[in-house]
Order: structure tokens, then sequence, then C-alpha cells
């Protein structure tokens, strides 16, 4: 009887690609009974989602620009603009996509955290190492590095609004999932880190996700693992029955 109540997220990524088809993806979308299912479509189509959107279903932003509130900024999105939107409850920070394609580096992470907290939103941070770092067995230093970083700042009582999503860069995209018991280990590693930064409460409560290629033949084996608290899905939960199957698992 875990305190901590399950979480089923969906990354859109930069899909689909027109508005009819998120419309449509987001009409499909369904709430499951003590889960918190969350989906993060790409922000041109927030508004449409969220007036399509289960009410029971929450809403969070890919990024945002946390540069400047407004102004000459051509192409970014601001805390405010999307405090303006409905239903945004969240904003995805440090996703490997964002380190590695758009050069976010720990000091943006941790500069996207502190803003979204302090508009109002809870923040969904990804940490995971790569291939080689997994090769060579430097895990749970690589997201130790990463979580410090991204949560440099924040105090004990903001952990509240903060998710962690464990997702090793090479089960990204890939079909490679991480067998449970790694991803448990490492979660386990990463609530020791909380643990050891915060207190036992703040590691107690806070939702530490798995990332990487889920699918329905792999979420309950997942979701049995002790610090396994739910799942951040990409390419899943395009498909809503796909994504409705992950979020009703046993
Ligand atoms: C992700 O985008 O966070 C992700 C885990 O993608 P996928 O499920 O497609 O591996």
């Amino acid at each position: 009887s875990s305190p901590r109540a399950p979480v089923v997220a969906g990354n859109w990524k930069m899909n689909p690609s027109t508005s009819a088809e998120a419309v449509a993806l987001a009409e499909a979308l369904e709430a499951v009974d003590g889960r918190e299912v969350v989906v993060f479509p790409p922000t041109c189509y927030l508004d449409a989602v969220a007036t399509k959107a289960n009410k029971n279903v929450a809403l969070g932003a890919q990024d945002v620009c946390v540069l400047a509130e407004s102004g000459a900024y051509t192409g970014a999105v601001s805390l405010p603009m999307l405090k303006s939107m409905p239903r945004v409850d969240y904003v995805l920070c440090g996703h490997s996509e964002r380190r590695s394609l758009f050069s976010d580096d720990d000091d943006a992470i941790r500069a996207k955290v502190r803003g979204a907290l302090d508009a109002g939103f809870a923040a969904m941070l990804c940490i995971g190492e790569t291939q080689q770092e997994y090769e060579l067995g430097v895990t749970d230093d690589v997201c130790a590095l990463q979580l410090a970083k991204a949560l440099e700042g924040v105090t004990a009582a903001e952990m509240a609004n903060i998710v962690v999503a464990y997702e090793p860069v090479w089960a990204i995209g890939t079909g490679l999932v991480c067998p449970a018991d790694v991803a448990q280990r490492v979660h386990s590693s990463i609530r020791q880190r909380l643990r050891a930064t915060y207190d036992s409460s703040v590691a107690d409560s806070c939702r530490i996700l798995y990332g990487g290629s889920v699918n329905p033949s792999v979420i309950d084996g997942l979701m049995r693992q002790s610090d396994i608290d739910g799942v951040l899905v990409g390419g899943a939960s395009l498909d809503a029955a796909t994504f409705g199957q992950i979020a009703s698992f046993h």
C-alpha cells in the first residue's frame, strides 16, 4: 500500500501531424480511477486538447522558454503563456531529446524547473544515463548528478510539485525496455538520494516514473516494483487504446 498515487503520462513529442488528429486522440483518452493520467501534447494543440479531453485527464507542456515572460524570442513559448491556457498542470523538464537535440543543459533545466514551480506548475523532471554510461556502470552517479543539478534550490515543500521520470536514454524509442528489476534498483537509488538530500517524507512521497519503450506487455511487471510509481510513455501514447491499456495496469 504505497502512499503514492500512480501516474501514467503520455509524451506525444512532435505528433500527431494535424490538429484534427490531436483532437481525435484527445477525445479518445480515458481516465482511470485511482490513477493520475497526464498527456503532454505539442504546445500548439494544448488549447484544443484542453477543450476535448476528459476532465480527469491532466495536461502538461513538453517544454517552456524561461528566458523572459514576453518579448523578442522568436518561436518561444513562455510560462505566462502556458499559464493562460486552460488545464495545464505540468511542464516536462530535462527530457533527453531536449538535452541532446536542443542543447538544454543542466543550468537550463534547473531554470525551467524553477520557473515552472514559481509559476504554479508541477515539473516532471526527466533524468537518465546514455547507453555508454550504462555500460560503464555509472547510471546511479549520472542520475544523482542530473537530479542534484536540476533540483538545486528546490525546497522540501516544493518537492510536492516535482515528479521524477527515470528514462534511460538507450531505452527511449528503441524498443529496449529496461528490465523491471534493473529499473527498480535505479529508482531505489534515486529515492535514496532524495532521502539524503531532503528527508524521508519527501523521499517516500515523491513519485518516480519509469520511461523508455513502455508498452502494454511490460507495464504490469514494471508496476509491481515497489519504487516504480508510474510510467512516462512516448510512442505507445499515440494510440489511445494502447495508452488506455497501459493506464489500466494490474
Ligand atoms: C519518452 O518520450 O519519454 C519515451 C519514453 O518514449 P518511448 O516510450 O517512445 O520510448
